[in-house]
């Protein structure tokens, strides 16, 4: 592997079909992630959003209880290589699946160390959020806010095939 960093080896985004993968995949208040957000609300849980949990780390998480030390973070398919649905774009495929496995090991360091930090954090994959899921995830919220979900089992939600 060369010394150069990801970053610095990225394809050219004037490449139109890296271009069009950046786009399409950008994340940042994608539609599931609004839904999670208003039935949160709807259910009376407080928030804020795009929020740094711990200035010393950077990373911001999409929802944010920051009295509770809860945090959620919501991952999207591609970017952070969801085994359902992430596909490798054939052009440059080499650098993708390099970045998205350096992505994915980034979001193990930081869930470790907000958790290290006392923290409560919640991954939902972005492809586990749909209507009738929404309940559910709201449920694990709130036991996450009342504290009874520690010592639970953590598995990431959506780990499991379900079917959207
Ligand atoms: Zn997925």
């Amino acid at each position: 592997m060369s010394g150069k960093s990801i970053r610095a080896r990225a394809p050219s985004a004037s490449s139109p079909l890296a271009r069009r993968v950046m786009i399409a995949n950008w994340g940042g208040n994608t539609a599931p992630e609004r839904e999670f957000r208003r039935a949160l609300h709807q259910a009376g849980l407080r928030y804020r959003k795009d929020q740094k949990p711990e200035q010393a780390l950077r990373c911001t998480a999409d929802i944010v209880f920051p009295k509770q030390k809860t945090c959620i973070f919501i991952d999207g398919c591609f970017w952070h290589g969801c085994r359902f649905h992430f596909e490798c774009p054939k052009v440059h495929g080499s650098w993708w699946k390099e970045k998205i496995q350096a992505n994915r090991a980034r979001d193990k360091r930081q869930t470790l160390y907000l958790r290290k930090s006392g923290w409560t954090v919640i991954r939902v994959w972005e492809h586990a959020i749909n209507p009738k899921s929404l309940p559910r995830l709201v449920t694990l919220v709130e036991e996450a806010l009342g504290g009874c979900a520690r010592g639970r089992s953590r598995r990431k939600f959506g780990t499991s095939r379900t079917r959207n």
